[in-house]
């Protein structure tokens, strides 16, 4: 008997790095949380001293990751994870090799050693019309050993890349005691209120970092973080291949940059940024003709975060790969339009975005098979909503109304991607999200938060209770929407 799993763990004390994670496109769900899946399988294998005697192993897909599972590359990420690969450094070239493969694929090196005999139609089994009870995306490992016993696990890929078991909810004893737990909007007023003068949230956040982090290695990650994010920009904007899945979705974030940096550009991400940002010579009120042109390139950026993606290529999730584009996108206009930026200022704006993106995940949902697109972009919109407002100046409350602004706008959110594949409507939908997050942050900075409506946390409980009410085809299995109206045949290639 499964017991119906509520993902919302408000006592979960969860980094920003858990948050923002290395790893490979095109979903998180679907790809990134089978990935795990199939390497902890294997770590499992090797506690119990039975790797050496695995003949045979089986995968069973359920729900959403049968529904939508070799459109998200579910197929390829269980192959590459029960090889060993790990996701944040497995080089693309092995991530093609694989996609192109896997159909034919007939032995396989258990965590790059044993070879064992394993066929893509025989040993990966997708279960259309199957759902677990437990978790929309389901997957079951067995291994059969060699003397006839048979390990079996269960895992559930509930978002953002995180896997779990069903008996692996969260105690709150278990967990680790921050300085300043944090179970909703509300706790993070209440504890920056309690300093005087108040605390900003990127403070509030970097307090609690520090229970995981010493105060340099935060700063080091979160950099590196930014500079993966800018990276698979620049990775996007000069790659000109055709998107995989046989779709036919041209990429755009290359030309649209073209048109504003005339081609050729600086071989270098960090050298092309600076040109980026000297060609535009950032206007602090932008004219129509500069409006124009920032629009476009906060839309380059997001397209190409999410081209990248598409192709299985280096994203950092945040908080999931559909929506990977939302975030580095705002995040490169700040760095790189906004005069004043800094690198500081990119670690405080990291640290509130992480922060927001764990309530939603505490008190709502971040997996679009549970919520609808809403868990994706809508998050990472909130997300960077308030990353922006926080070192453009905002107080808390200005920072927790543009993240509540930002999300109030993608309330009812529906996942349908065409084909299964994270491309229609995916791509272009990062652009929007980045759109909705600089307004929020706009509308937040010049608004009075005492006179606001709505919380973050309503809205919060409402994306929750909107989430609990969607139908079931709206949820990350192809079935409605866009996806019903587009039937296509996805041809692997
Ligand atoms: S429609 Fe939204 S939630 Fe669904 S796969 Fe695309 S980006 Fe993710």
């Amino acid at each position: 008997m499964h017991k119906q799993m509520d993902t919302r763990y408000p006592q979960q004390r969860i980094s920003v790095f858990d948050i923002f994670k290395v790893g490979v496109g095109p979903s998180s769900s679907h790809t990134m949380g089978p990935w795990r899946a199939a390497e902890r399988f294997v770590r499992t294998l090797v506690l119990e001293r039975a790797i050496e005697s695995v003949r045979r192993i089986t995968v069973d897909l359920y729900g959403s990751l049968a529904k939508t599972g070799i459109g998200h590359g579910t197929d390829v990420a269980v192959v590459l994870g029960l090889s060993g690969e790990d996701p944040e450094t497995v080089p693309h070239s092995v991530v093609d090799e694989v996609r192109r493969t896997v159909r034919g694929i007939e032995h396989l090196a258990l965590a790059g050693g044993l070879s064992i005999g394993f066929e893509y139609v025989r040993d990966i089994r997708f279960h259309h019309d199957e759902s677990l009870d437990y978790h929309p995306n389901g997957l079951r490992f067995s291994a059969a050993l060699s003397h006839g016993r048979t390990i079996q696990e269960t895992y559930y890929s509930i978002g953002g890349g995180f896997v779990v078991q069903e008996d692996e909810i969260p105690r709150p004893e278990a967990s680790v005691t921050l300085p300043y737990p944090i179970d909703n909007a509300a706790d993070i007023l209440r504890w920056t209120r309690a300093h005087d003068p108040e605390l900003r949230i990127s403070e509030l956040v970097r307090e609690n970092e520090r229970t995981w982090d010493p105060e340099d290695r935060i700063d080091a990650r979160l950099m590196r973080v930014f500079e993966v994010m800018r990276e698979c920009v620049f990775n996007g904007l000069s790659t000109e291949r055709a998107l995989p899945g046989g779709l036919g979705v041209a990429r755009r974030a290359r030309g649209l940059a073209a048109s504003l940096l005339p081609l050729p550009w600086p071989p270098a991400a960090q050298a092309f940024f600076e040109a980026v940002a000297n060609s535009n010579s950032a206007p602090a009120r932008p004219d129509a003709a500069g409006f124009e042109r920032v629009l476009r390139w906060i839309s380059a950026f997001a397209l190409a975060v999410n081209e990248e993606n598409a192709d299985f290529g280096r994203v950092v999730t945040a908080p999931t790969n559909g929506a990977a584009g939302v975030v580095p996108a705002v995040l490169l206009y700040y760095r790189y339009f906004v005069s004043g930026a800094s690198d500081e200022g990119v670690v405080r704006f990291l640290l509130t975005a992480g922060e927001i993106g764990s309530v939603f995940k505490k008190g709502a949902t971040i997996s679009a098979a549970q919520g609808g697109c809403q868990a994706e972009i809508g998050v990472s919109s909130a997300m960077a909503a308030a990353g922006l407002t926080e070192v453009l100046g905002g107080n808390p409350e200005q920072v927790l109304m543009a993240a509540e602004i930002a999300m109030e706008h993608h309330l009812g959110l529906t996942c349908d991607p065409v084909g299964g594949l994270v491309q229609v409507p995916c791509i272009e939908r990062n652009t929007m999200g980045a759109v909705k997050a600089i307004t929020g942050a706009t509308l937040a900075l010049a608004g009075d938060p005492s006179s606001a409506r709505v919380s973050l946390d309503d809205v919060i409980e409402a994306m929750w209770n909107t989430a609990l009410d969607m139908n079931t085809k709206y949820k990350e299995t192809s079935e409605g929407g866009l996806a019903a109206r587009i039937p296509i045949n996805v041809i692997e290639c």
